[in-house]
């Protein structure tokens, strides 16, 4: 439905560059070639929307993408090349940090994860900085395709266990951009934190 009508509205490479903070946004989070682009473009049903990255880890850039007037998702810059100069990683952490703190249209956070490589430790920041800012996290466990489904289902159920800790609700789901698969299950947190 209405997520197919997405559009970008901007590139802000720092937050100052960002739009003005109204309406609401949820965000998207993972770590460098997790499948966040992948899992974007396939939940606005566009090939190009997010763009599948081919040079990881070089442009830290917050993508604004808008649904209506008042609904906008953000693509956070993603995390976790080796090769990222140090003052590099201190940037985006501040950005990120700062973003996820102050921004007062922020209502959600979708952290995407490659179920092969779950809950690294940029994951576990991530539920850190929700906690604090008390922001309701759902989590993609994408490129399901990769693994059986008996495989697939038993790491889903071990990152729950995993994530019963947490101090915020967390939920969490199978997903392949590449199947298609778990779309619906997205879309239906999606309208319930923008208030459909
Ligand atoms: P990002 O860096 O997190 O935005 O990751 P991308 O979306 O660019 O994906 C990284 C790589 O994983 C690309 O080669 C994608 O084609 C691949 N990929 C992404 N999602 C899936 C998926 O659901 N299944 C499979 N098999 N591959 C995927």
């Amino acid at each position: 439905p209405l997520y197919h009508q997405a559009s970008f509205v901007a590139s802000a490479p720092r937050l100052q560059d960002a739009p003005p903070d109204q309406g609401m946004e949820i965000a998207f989070a993972g770590r460098s070639n997790a499948g966040k682009s992948s899992a974007i473009n396939t939940l606005v049903q566009q090939n190009a929307l997010a763009r599948v990255s081919k040079t990881p880890g070089r442009t830290q850039l917050l993508n604004f993408f808008r649904i209506d007037d008042e609904r906008k998702l953000v693509d956070l810059p993603g995390y976790g090349y080796a090769k990222v100069p140090e003052a590099m990683k201190r940037e985006w952490q501040q950005m990120m940090e700062t973003y996820l703190k102050n921004r007062k249209a922020l209502s959600g956070i979708v952290l995407v994860m490659d179920i092969r490589h779950p809950l690294t430790d940029f994951d576990w920041q991530m539920v850190e900085w929700c906690e604090i800012s008390k922001l309701p996290l759902h989590i993609l466990l994408t490129k399901a395709d990769k693994l059986k489904y008996g495989a697939a289902k038993t790491t889903l159920l071990q990152v729950q266990r995993d994530l019963s800790r947490a101090e915020i609700v967390v939920s969490l789901q199978l997903f392949s951009a590449l199947n298609k698969t778990g779309i619906d299950d997205v879309h239906q947190v999606l309208d319930e934190w923008f208030g459909f």
